[in-house]
């Protein structure tokens, strides 16, 4: 385990010189089948993944020193399903799988990793190891960790590794290709017009608010893409999502001020103005109640209250 405590260490030297002149990113796919496929979405940088169940993207990115991996399953979570992407790079390129990248701990973004450590170093942020070890999920575990950023600079191609805080887990890292105007970000992104979270139970709300205008702001973004489903968004969408989670917040909050049940809350609150967002219908209760959940963590009611107590006093 090697913890990196700092802001930006770049893990090799080797830095290319940038192209000025890059192709249009018009020229790569940005859209892609639910079935297990590869496609190229920019200069560098490769999309793969789906499955039959619950399509999941991730990243890998060829270089001439090695390929760099970036989340790992395709669904389902089976020995399968890795040896499929395995035999697909060893049969493409001469060099082997150098680095892998965890974008956080959940299971069903991981999977199968631990297929590449015989040539691979892992990478995550430090607070995903605890995580691995102790739900005992099937994936690679990291012996390269970061607090805040890093810089991976293989081959000519830099990646960086952002850490903002806890959003959807307290280990989520998003990672940026600049030079290709690339940025992942599973779970907090999904195509546009699709909420990216069924529910909040592992969400600190008000760092995602302040970490969604962050991702909106960040420069070198021309494409995002989505940790699930096809097809990649824009920046834009962190901002759509930060407003809809502003205003969920606000208004359960205010019911809760009112000393409201969560059944009334539940049916006061119908955000019929985030309507453009096709899965709201089949997100909204539950993201209703966990952020009930968070809210009642979050504040103290006046004495007496009506409010349900949920612990000891
Ligand atoms: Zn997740």
């Amino acid at each position: 385990m090697i913890p990196i405590v700092g802001q930006r260490i770049a893990i090799s030297v080797l830095v290319a010189a940038l192209s000025l002149s890059q192709p249009s990113l018009a020229q790569y796919v940005t859209e892609w089948d639910s079935e297990p496929s590869i496609d190229r979405i920019s200069k560098h940088v490769y999309r793969w993944g789906g499955g039959s169940n619950f399509p999941i993207n991730a990243l890998f990115i060829p270089t001439d020193e090695g390929i760099v991996l970036i989340d790992g399953p395709i669904s389902p979570c089976d020995g399968a399903s890795s040896n499929w992407i395995k035999e697909e790079l060893e049969r493409r390129y001469d060099v082997p799988v150098r680095y892998v990248v965890l974008s956080h701990d959940h299971m069903s973004h991981i999977c199968g990793t631990a297929a590449f450590t015989d040539t691979a170093v892992t990478i995550g942020h430090k607070k995903l190891r605890p995580h691995l070890i102790r739900e005992g999920r099937v994936s690679a575990i990291p012996s390269i960790s970061f607090e805040e950023s890093l810089d991976i600079d293989v081959g000519g191609v830099k990646i960086v590794l952002y850490y903002f805080g806890p959003t959807h887990s307290d280990n989520l890292i998003v990672t940026h290709i600049p030079q290709d105007g690339v940025l992942f970000a599973p779970d907090l992104a999904r195509p546009t017009n699709q909420l990216p979270l069924p529910d909040f139970r592992d969400l600190d709300v008000d760092n995602t608010i302040e970490v969604l205008g962050i991702l909106s702001r960040l420069e070198n973004v021309d494409i995002v893409v989505p940790g699930h489903f096809s097809p990649t968004t824009t920046q834009d969408y962190f901002l759509d999502f930060r407003a809809y989670l502003q205003a969920l917040r606000e208004r359960v909050l205010d019911h809760m001020v009112a000393e409201r049940s969560l059944d009334e809350i539940l049916s006061l609150v119908t955000m019929k103005d985030f309507d453009h967002y096709e899965n709201l219908d089949q997100m909204l209760e539950r993201n209703v109640i966990t952020m009930y959940d968070y809210l009642y963590r979050y504040r103290e009611s006046n004495y007496p209250s009506t409010m349900p107590v949920r612990a000891v006093e």
